[in-house]
């Protein structure tokens, strides 16, 4: 006999989106039950548990998109997380270089995308790093994000 299980809310996949769609669900109904399915042994499996660990400044996305306010938005909602429950953050700075001059418009055009998506950027290149391209303007050939 097939056995009918009832869930006021049901999650598929445990990955972040599912994680966190839960624990909102959780926050916002703390009384409804709530069903995850995952369909492996463990949660964050596969991309969520194997990602590059980058938490995105949002240099990269254009600044009317919702991509860019969300990307924006998470970064800092994550830090708030992670101070506030005591875990580890590499709190580096990201540089983005360009490897020839054909390249500088769109150096350009990420550090726009930078300033106007609230991203805390710098142009110009970083104390001590070294860079081999072949642009002609070193001053021009990075810009320095420091919310990565
Ligand atoms: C190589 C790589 C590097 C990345 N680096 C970064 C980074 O540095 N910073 C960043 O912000 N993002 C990064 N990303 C993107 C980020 O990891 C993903 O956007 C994010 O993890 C997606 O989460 P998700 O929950 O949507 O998917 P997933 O993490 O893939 O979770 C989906 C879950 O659903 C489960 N599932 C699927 N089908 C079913 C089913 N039928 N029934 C039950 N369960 C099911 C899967 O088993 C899985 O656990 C990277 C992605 C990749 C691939």
């Amino acid at each position: 006999m097939t056995e009918i299980y009832q869930s006021d809310y049901l999650v598929i996949g445990g990955g972040i989106m599912g994680l966190t769609t839960a624990r909102a669900l959780r926050e916002k109904f703390p009384s409804a039950s709530i069903t995850l399915l995952e369909k492996e042994p463990d949660v964050a499996f596969h991309a969520s548990g194997r990602n590059s660990g980058v938490l995105h400044a949002g240099f990269y996305y254009s600044a009317d998109s919702l991509k860019a306010h969300f990307c924006r938005a998470g970064n800092e909602a994550w830090r708030d997380y992670v101070a506030k429950h005591g875990l580890r953050i590499n709190d580096c700075k990201k540089v983005v270089v360009t490897q020839s001059e054909e390249e500088l418009p769109t150096l350009h055009e990420l550090f726009r995308r930078g300033q106007a998506n609230g991203v805390r950027s710098t142009s110009g290149r970083p104390d001590g790093l070294v860079m081999r391209t072949s642009c002609t303007d070193p001053s021009e050939r990075s810009i320095t994000s420091t919310v990565t």
